[in-house]
């Protein structure tokens, strides 16, 4: 039950907001006066106090005061008032460029005035450009304000004395009535962080009075932002959180494994061409015992590259196929989906089952092939593209979602999949898979509708790639260390980067590489792979190179994700400077697959950053994939290790994850005793930070 809350009124209510005034403001995403509440000054000026003339320096926003010694217009260049005020510690220009016949006269010599401005270096030392000025009565009548002013970010039309006086007239309402700003958070928790409550947070950031610091405010160290960030942070916690218990409350298959299924277990574990590994073993116990529950699997295998994840997944598999549900295996590329389709083909030879393959380009009879075999269950296994979870995809009876390399995929991609394979209240069981280490603070809110696990060990016997970082004059020396490479009977990658985010240009150069390279390598066999290549070209390629036909694959990023050749043990990749650490990893995984020395040699263009240059060195020294997140994350902030700039999720009104990851452990353990201490704050706090019911309410 909810009673009526006087902030969800239309801003259109409030004193001086007509209807054009409204239309900006919901420009600006400003729609309510909880709205209003909740958008908070980029900045702040500080008018509450007079600055002697003599201590000003440029760069500073300040109130003084003085008389004006002369006004004058200046005809040289663009015609401009300028008037000179002293307060007798010294003096300073004022300039106008815009001025009316009656502001000049209003500037006579002798008139007492403040101004609000800018200080900046002018032509003839300390200048105000367009100073906010008033005539006062004489130097000492200067008026401060109490508090410092706020400044908020702004649309066209829209002037900052609109959007203040809007403000004050909703933060006056919440004073008023205290009921309104209902506080979520317990006052043990507010006095254990020394957060203020949600009132005071808020009339301090909007009207912050003398007690509190500038400097604190700008770089939001302040209490009161600490905690707004730390409630918005915990609801999305709490709300992922959520999902996840309403998850585990529907039906799902049980996969208990009986006789037969261990039989099949067995032959398959012993099947395979190697051991797994203690953290591949503890993985695989896990899942085994999230599907012998009668309620969905929801969990994430964290895994370096090259960790070994794939076989873990098909394990999974195996255990859906044996209790008689289908699986389905989405990988966001064909190339990647191309080679699970050719793994779990071969490790699943012996099974009485059909692994059938579906993406966006399978058309015509070849595609009804598939669909029909999903749709009577001949087909156990069916691996794909996202193309899996269009509507023409029906299953017979799904009971396992695997999602390869799930970072490309956005959370809400994640949770609208769930809905595909839902019979009655039956929903199968979910397993999804990232080689993007996220640091672990950081996997427990973008992750906490997930369980997790962690294959935290490489297959025995992996040699560290040996990385170096190279200018591009050395071509002709990397060129000659293909030729010696490709004696020694080993095949290697070149990859292009990135250029400018266009896909074509960034093929064109792939192909002109590839060109060069053949006419600089006689005898190598050089071939090229990239994203506007037909799949079974593409796949085509990938078989040969795999077979060893071709010894120099020339390759844009699409081989980013996942793709195994364990005798390429060299890569080179240009410009690495235009790519993230992580993904940057990830491309470098390809090699050092089998048990050889590897290397990967990042050859970028002259001149570099000083931060590019660390980033690299950063790769250059770690071979550990959660050390290079960190540092990524310390880089370059989270939005590019976490790879959100592709798929958009987790947009925050006020918490900024690079300034606030310090809250994401408190956000955790709070988070946790929220459900058996404080349940009935968590839809009131969805409803403030995310307004209306959202996908993930809805679930
Ligand atoms: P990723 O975790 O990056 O998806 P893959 O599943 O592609 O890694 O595995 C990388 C390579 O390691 C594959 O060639 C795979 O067959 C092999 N592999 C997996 N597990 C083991 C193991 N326990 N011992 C040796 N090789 C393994
Ligand atoms: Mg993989």
């Amino acid at each position: 039950m909810k009673t009526p809350n006087a902030l969800n009124q239309p801003v259109g209510i409030l004193t001086g907001i007509g209807a054009q005034t409204a239309n900006r403001l919901q420009k600006l995403g400003l729609c309510t006066l909880q709205d209003l509440i909740f958008h908070l000054p980029l900045r702040y000026e500080d008018r509450t106090r007079v600055y002697p003339i003599c201590s000003l320096k440029p760069g500073m926003s300040v109130l003084i005061s003085g008389k004006v010694e002369f006004t004058d217009i200046l005809p040289r260049g663009r015609k401009s008032l300028i008037c000179r005020i002293s307060d007798g510690t010294g003096f300073i220009s004022l300039k106008f460029f815009h001025f009316s016949a009656s502001q000049h006269n209003a500037l006579k010599p002798g008139t007492s005035i403040s101004c609000f401005a800018e200080v900046r270096y002018g032509f003839a030392g300390l200048e105000m450009v367009h100073p906010e000025y008033k005539v006062i009565a004489n130097p000492d009548g200067c008026i401060t304000e109490t508090r410092l002013t706020p400044v908020y970010p702004l649309t066209e039309g829209l002037g900052q004395n609109i959007i203040r006086k809007a403000v004050r007239q909703a933060l006056d309402l919440c004073r008023q009535d205290p009921e309104l700003l209902t506080d979520w958070i317990p006052e043990s928790i507010l006095k254990q962080y020394h957060y203020p409550s949600l009132a005071d947070a808020i009339q301090t950031l909007h009207a912050p009075d003398e007690s509190v610091s500038i400097e604190a405010l700008q770089n939001g160290s302040v209490p009161a932002l600490k905690r707004l960030a730390f409630e918005e942070l915990l609801t999305h916690f709490l709300i992922l959180r959520t999902t996840r218990n309403k998850t585990k409350a529907w039906q799902a298959p049980s996969f208990s494994v009986g006789a037969a299924g261990k039989t099949a277990t067995n032959h398959f574990i012993r099947s395979l061409p190697f051991k797994l590994t203690g953290a591949q073993q503890r993985v695989i116990a896990e899942i085994e015992a999230d599907c012998r529950l009668q309620h969905p699997m929801m969990r994430l295998v964290q895994g370096d590259v090259g960790s070994g994840k794939t076989v873990v997944s098909a394990y999974a598999a195996l255990l859906a196929l044996t209790a008689g549900y289908q699986v389905a295996v989405m990988a966001p590329t064909e190339l990647l989906a191309e080679q699970h389709k050719r793994n779990f083909s071969i490790w699943f030879e012996g099974f009485q089952t059909q692994v059938v393959y579906l993406t966006g380009q399978l058309k015509g009879n070849a595609r009804k092939t598939v669909l029909q075999a999903l749709e009577d269950g001949t087909a156990g296994i069916i691996i794909g593209t996202h193309a899996l979870f269009q509507d023409s995809v029906h299953f017979h009876r799904l009971g396992l979602i695997i999602i390869d390399e799930q970072h490309r995929f956005g959370v809400h991609q994640r949770l609208a999949l769930r809905e595909k394979g839902q019979q009655g209240n039956i929903r199968p069981h979910q397993l999804v898979m990232t080689a993007t280490p996220i640091p672990r603070t950081l996997a427990m809110l973008q992750y906490s509708d997930l369980d997790i696990s962690i294959i935290d060990e490489l297959p025995p016997g992996r040699k560290p790639i040996v990385t170096s970082v190279i200018p591009a004059e050395r071509r002709a020396d990397v060129i000659d260390r293909i030729n010696g490479w490709v004696g020694k009977n080993r095949q290697v990658y070149w990859v292009c980067t990135l250029i400018e985010e266009s896909e074509v240009l960034q093929c064109e150069a792939a192909e002109k590489t590839a060109e060069t390279l053949t006419e600089a390598l006689p005898n190598v066999r050089v071939a090229l792979i990239h994203g506007r290549m037909k799949s079974a070209e593409k796949d085509a390629v990938m078989q040969d190179f795999k077979n060893h036909r071709i010894d120099l694959l020339v390759a844009t990023t699409v081989i980013e994700v996942g793709v195994d050749v364990p005798n390429a043990g060299l890569m080179i990749i240009e410009n690495p400077e235009r790519l993230g650490l992580s993904q940057l990893h990830q491309l470098r995984g390809r090699v050092g697959r089998g048990g050889d020395d590897s290397y990967c040699l990042l050859m970028y263009q002259a001149p570099l950053s000083d931060t590019a240059r660390h980033r690299l060195g950063v790769l250059r020294d770690s071979n550990d994939g959660f050390v290079i997140a960190e540092k990524d994350l310390e880089l370059r902030g989270p939005g590019e290790v976490m790879g959100t700039r592709q798929t958009g999720q987790m947009h925050f009104k006020i918490a900024d994850l690079a300034r606030d990851a310090d809250l994401l452990d408190t956000v955790q353990q709070i988070g946790d005793s929220f459900f058996t201490h404080s349940p009935q704050a968590i839809q009131p706090l969805c409803d403030r930070w995310l307004g209306a019911p959202t996908e993930y309410s809805e679930v």
